[in-house]
């Protein structure tokens, strides 16, 4: 059995902390800050937020790491009113999934049968290791390839298909979740709206139960989560000076710890810092950042538990992004739960404060309330605001959420991910499924326990 430090304390590094302490190896796990990432809480006007991931989805990822762990679950995932929400385009609101009676129900229904057979197979995609030996990945790829039908962005995908307008904004609205422009966004992310369908979840007691079930999970297992350690260096350590006997740690306080395994749940340019190794262009393209907004209201707001106002001008938002500017209207997500409201603004990935009181931001919350009929934001409300800062203090430079971008033909299951970087060092987290969110975090977890045990 060996020791194994765990850089990054966040849901991938927690993950994968619990699979291989439950293999017997010794784990500890290094944080800069607070044990959560981009999951943690926040209190404004006397109320708490979960802040970050919002909606949790293919509960059958999560599901196969209780299995491997052992553990029955923990977080009451109750069904989210409404599934994705309602997308207010400019041809018209489009609720997702579409329901029956909406006039847009029939096209629903043959958009979701031309996505339905890769259904089946998404929990391999997202949990088995690419290997061109594998029957499962295989058969899984094959699916695949057959609904993409060659198309590699998710914007060629929608154009190839001759949605109405409202539709098709709305499915390259969501293909945003990948963390990028739909012409620069994985065909893929075309599909989760039919995949999903209505299985679009949130635990009881809110997100921040997933991040309370991981760290029971690692304490039962005697996982040693030291937060407030900083990781400042990161060295092989070489017999003879050439064979590896372990890695070096260098935590900010200036002590040294050595392990026989290190696993990075980092950005891969903060990684890439700590080896001492050129860090990636700054000019790489970027997957988005956010201003998350959380609104603590005087009285609940009577808004549906999810809305979502996408750009109306594709070109244009995107045209604004690769410039490093505020799209003039940009994608919107509002979540509404009682008297908290939280709202995500998409801006691009520049280490930049953005305060609450901006005229950009007041304008998008203006249109907030415009087109849902909600409450105005500018007034009377507490408000607790995380932006490109606050994302890039523990992640990617400038604060993209899902890191930076992976070309096109390297997106999706087709090619080798970077999951050992070298003897003794592995990766999870966001750098290796860029643009997963939860789902992929806890299956690249899943696939890096599989390698780090070696062929069975
Ligand atoms: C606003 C927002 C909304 C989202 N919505 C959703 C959603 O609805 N559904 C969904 O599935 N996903 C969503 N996501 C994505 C999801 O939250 C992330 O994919 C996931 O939390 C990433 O986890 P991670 O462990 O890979 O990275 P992180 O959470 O970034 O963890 C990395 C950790 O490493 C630590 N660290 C960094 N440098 C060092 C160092 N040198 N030494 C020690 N520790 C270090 C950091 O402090 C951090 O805790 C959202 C994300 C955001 C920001």
């Amino acid at each position: 059995m060996k020791s194994v430090g765990v850089l990054g304390g966040g849901l991938a590094g927690l993950s994968l902390a619990c699979l291989l302490a439950q293999r017997g190896h010794t784990v500890t796990v290094y944080e800069r800050d607070r044990a959560g990432g981009k999951l943690r809480r926040a209190a404004a006007g006397g109320l708490t937020f979960d802040t970050g991931p919002s909606l949790f989805t293919f509960p059958e990822v999560w599901r196969t790491l209780l299995a491997r762990l052992g553990e029955t679950d923990p977080l009451d995932l109750r069904p989210l009113p409404g599934g994705l929400g309602t997308q207010h385009t400019p041809f018209g609101a489009v609720p997702l999934p579409v329901p029956p009676g909406h006039p847009l129900f029939g096209e629903w229904q043959r958009y979701v049968a031309g996505v339905a057979p890769l259904r089946p197979h998404l929990l391999a995609l997202l949990t088995t290791p690419p290997c061109l030996t594998s029957p499962g990945f295989l058969r899984a790829s094959r699916v695949l390839a057959g609904v993409l039908r060659g198309h590699l962005s998710a914007e060629g995908w929608v154009a190839a298909h001759g949605f109405s307008p409202a539709l098709a904004h709305a499915l390259r609205t969501q293909a945003l979740g990948s963390g990028l422009p739909p012409q620069d966004a994985p065909a893929l992310y075309a599909l989760l709206p039919g995949l999903l369908g209505a299985e679009v979840y949130r635990p009881a007691r809110g997100m921040g139960a997933v991040l309370d079930a991981l760290l029971a999970f690692a304490r039962a297992r005697g996982v040693v989560l030291r937060e407030a350690s900083e990781v400042t260096r990161l060295d092989d350590l070489l017999l003879d000076g050439l064979q590896l006997d372990g890695l070096r740690l260098t935590l900010a306080d200036g002590s040294q710890v050595r392990h026989d395994l290190v696993v990075s749940a980092l950005d891969p340019a903060r990684l890439a810092q700590l080896r001492g190794r050129p860090a990636p262009s700054p000019l790489a393209r970027r997957t988005v950042s956010g201003l998350a907004l959380y609104f603590a209201l005087p009285e609940e707001s009577g808004l549906p538990a999810t809305s979502v106002l996408p750009p109306s001008d594709f070109a244009v938002f995107r045209r604004a992004l690769h410039a490093g500017e505020l799209p003039p209207d940009t994608l919107t997500l509002v979540h509404a739960e009682g008297r908290k409201l939280a709202v995500l603004l998409t801006v691009p990935a520049l280490p930049r404060d953005l305060e609450p009181g901006h005229p950009w931001v007041q304008a998008q919350l203006r249109r907030v309330q415009a087109v849902t009929g909600g409450p105005d934001l500018g007034r009377g409300a507490a408000v607790t605001a995380l932006g490109p800062l606050h994302y890039a203090a523990g992640g990617h430079p400038g604060g993209a959420i899902y890191g930076a971008a992976a070309p096109l033909w390297r997106s999706g299951p087709f090619h080798p991910q970077p999951y050992r970087l070298g003897p003794g060092l592995w990766q999870v987290g966001t750098g290796v499924h860029p643009g997963g969110g939860l789902p992929a975090i806890f299956g690249g977890a899943l696939i890096v326990d599989r390698l780090m045990a070696g062929p069975s």
